[in-house]
């Protein structure tokens, strides 16, 4: 029970990894709220919670917009009456040849990746300073790894280069009560990977010295730890999960 009684907003918390984390939190004792612009990924995580035997609050939002996440952020306190932890977990990625990427690809890509982290962090942040605690866990991606970023999605890559970035800055400002940190995931199965080729596919686990892609579990647990009293004294870190990927 490492999250025991812990109040845990999820962004993102309609799939993937986002629902694994949601899941793990829950076992470990939490309390836990998920946010997504996707109502019925809402609905089928709190469905599935159900059948485990736990309660979600479901929070219909977009990260990106500030108007939508201060209520959110106003609804969870009224219903949890703090915020231990924050996971800015939502994410998207539009592949496209750098020579046909459009200014509207990267708007996109950096108003949900990027600026979502930080409407979501700010908003959080400030009932977290008032409670002189709380824990902030950011994914980025091994794509946000210097020499890591891909063809088709530079602008994902430099938005979670900017994550990390942003990551040590927060943990800067928002010390000596606030942690906050980073989980760079590998090469993970959920519906975001689910449909690229399967050459794409295999060189994913090819490349990975543990010789597989992530299950949404691997990166849940890293956050988990993250999340945890037993991270009390890491901040602005970037934990990566990512099978060995990023030693070549
Ligand atoms: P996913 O696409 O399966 O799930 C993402 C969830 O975020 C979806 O439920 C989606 O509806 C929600 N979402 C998207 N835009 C949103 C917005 N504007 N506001 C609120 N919710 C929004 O993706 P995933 O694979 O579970 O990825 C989760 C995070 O992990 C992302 O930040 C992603 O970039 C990162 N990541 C994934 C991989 C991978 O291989 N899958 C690797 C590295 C990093």
């Amino acid at each position: 029970m490492r999250l025991e009684d812990k109040a845990a907003l999820i962004t993102g918390g309609g799939r993937g990894i986002g629902a694994a984390t949601a899941f793990l939190f829950a076992e470990e004792g939490a309390r836990v709220g998920i946010v997504d612009i996707r109502d019925e990924g809402l609905k089928e995580v709190a469905a599935q919670a159900k059948q485990k035997g736990f309660e979600f609050k479901t929070f219909g939002g977009d990260v990106s917009k500030k108007e939508q996440i201060e209520r959110v952020m106003e609804e969870f306190i009224q219903g949890f009456g703090r915020i231990d932890v924050l996971v800015n977990n939502a994410g998207i990625a539009i592949s496209r040849p750098f020579l046909e990427k459009s200014v509207e690809d990267w708007v996109k890509t950096l108003d949900v990746n990027l600026i979502g982290v930080f409407l979501c962090s700010q908003s959080g942040a400030r009932y977290m300073v008032e409670q002189r605690s709380g824990k902030i866990i950011n994914i980025s991606s091994i794509r946000g790894i210097d020499h890591c970023g891909r063809e088709g999605i530079m602008d994902y890559s430099a938005s979670k280069a900017a994550v990390i970035n942003l990551t040590k800055t927060m943990a800067k400002e928002l010390a000596p009560y606030i942690n906050v940190n980073t989980v760079a995931p590998g090469h993970t199965a959920t519906e975001m990977t689910k449909s690229l080729p399967e050459e794409i596919k295999r060189n994913m686990i090819e490349g990975s010295y543990l010789k597989r892609m992530a299950e949404p579990e691997d990166i849940a647990k890293a956050i988990l730890f993250l999340a945890s009293n037993d991270a009390d004294f890491i901040t602005g870190q970037v934990l990566l999960v990512d099978g060995g990927f990023s030693l070549k």
